[in-house]
């Protein structure tokens, strides 16, 4: 069994760089780096999956980006403010 490391290079990339594989432990930071960052801005999970996996990769990224940025608390007041038209609140009706 391997250890889930794994190294992806594309023989013919113009990149030299060997996508690095992310430890579990550096993800979040990675994430921060490219979503949290005033130079990130709060890109949506696609723009910074796209961002992310251009130089990192690791298994189920994908879920991890998009997971990430649901939960990102910034992310969810900006939604909150801009997605809810105003007419169409909802008023909780509890009994
Ligand atoms: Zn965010």
């Amino acid at each position: 069994m391997n250890h889930g490391v794994l190294y992806r290079y594309s023989p013919d990339s113009e990149s030299e760089e060997a996508q690095l594989v992310v430890p579990a432990q550096e993800r979040e930071q990675i994430l921060r780096d490219h979503h949290d960052a005033p130079t990130a801005g709060h890109y949506g999970a696609e723009d910074a999956f796209n961002r992310i996996s251009n130089r990192y990769y690791w298994t189920g990224m994908r879920k991890f980006i998009t997971d990430y940025v649901k939960n990102c608390p910034e992310c969810n007041r900006f939604k909150a403010r801009n997605q809810k038209p105003a007419g169409l609140l909802q008023t909780p009706v509890s009994s």
